[in-house]
């Protein structure tokens, strides 16, 4: 298990097993929640996978689902593409939930993680119904593999997804705290719904964001420390509500750029979790 508070990094296995891990020993951050590396989903994958985790000593605390036909691009897409919400393609992708989970099992992560898409905020509507059926099923299931499954926030308020995890009424759902989500999709303020969110985060996104400026669109991503989040205080809140979790910092563009700005990050939290 991971230290207490421990830096992570959202990371894709875009490069062999061994290298992605390595780059992230060279950022010094011990672990990293990765994204559903299909391409590795076999036997000799895993065993890479593992074997680099030995070597590098980077823990992987989480694999994150991901969705053919998927499009961020604004926030009524985000409602048509993202998660399992979306009724005519959520067969198929429960099946990929269920494919990701036994990868994850076999590979010996306890903990999965979806954008499950916008639950709707009106428990009446029988969508909402729908989607508590699902999630119940998928928790049942993933129960059974001695797994939680960690909803990442945004796409709803706080209160909505609180409403959501007493109705679906599983022990083992969780909450992947993303506070740059709720203000990238305009839902919700951060620092407070921390406090109505508590005892289901098990895990958090350190990312930052600005709120939107138009109807329909997302707001923009920022390096840590230099959007809206107010990351000192989200921060010092999570620690004093007594989360003890890793602090995986997520920073949603690429290159030597993503690099430098996870570094930064990582010293940024360094010295405010030092205060
Ligand atoms: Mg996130």
């Amino acid at each position: 298990m991971a230290q207490e508070l421990a830096l992570g990094v959202m990371t894709q296995f875009h490069q062999p097993p061994r290298e992605a891990l390595e780059a992230v020993r060279a950022l010094d951050i011990p672990t990293v929640q990765v994204g559903y590396p299909g391409q590795l989903d076999s036997a000799d994958g895993v065993a890479a996978i593992q074997d680099a985790s030995a070597q590098t000593g980077v823990e992987i605390t989480t694999v994150f689902c991901g969705y053919a036909g998927e499009s961020y691009a604004d926030i009524p897409t985000v409602q048509a593409t993202v998660g399992l919400v979306p009724p005519s393609t959520r067969a198929a992708r429960l099946d990929m939930t269920h494919r990701i989970a036994d990868f994850a099992r076999r590979l010996g992560v306890a903990r999965v993680a979806a954008h499950i898409g916008f639950v709707p905020e009106d428990a009446a509507d029988p969508a909402y119904r729908d989607i508590v059926e699902t999630i119940q099923g998928l928790c049942d299931r993933l129960a059974g593999q001695g797994q939680v499954f960690a909803l990442e926030t945004g796409q709803e308020t706080a209160r909505g997804l609180r409403q959501f995890i007493g109705d679906v009424g599983r022990p083992n759902l969780r909450v992947n705290f993303d506070p740059a989500n709720m203000i990238l999709y305009g839902k919700d303020k951060p620092i407070p719904a921390l406090d109505l969110l508590m005892p289901w985060i098990d895990g958090v996104h350190c990312k930052d964001g600005r709120w939107p400026t138009q109807p329909g669109q997302l707001g923009e991503e920022t390096p840590l420390g230099q959007g809206d989040v107010d990351l000192r205080r989200w921060l010092h809140r999570l620690i004093e509500l007594g989360y003890r979790g890793p602090l995986t910092i997520e920073r949603e563009i690429s290159g030597e750029q993503q690099r430098r700005d996870i570094a930064a990050g990582r010293d940024l939290i360094r010295s405010l979790i030092a205060e």
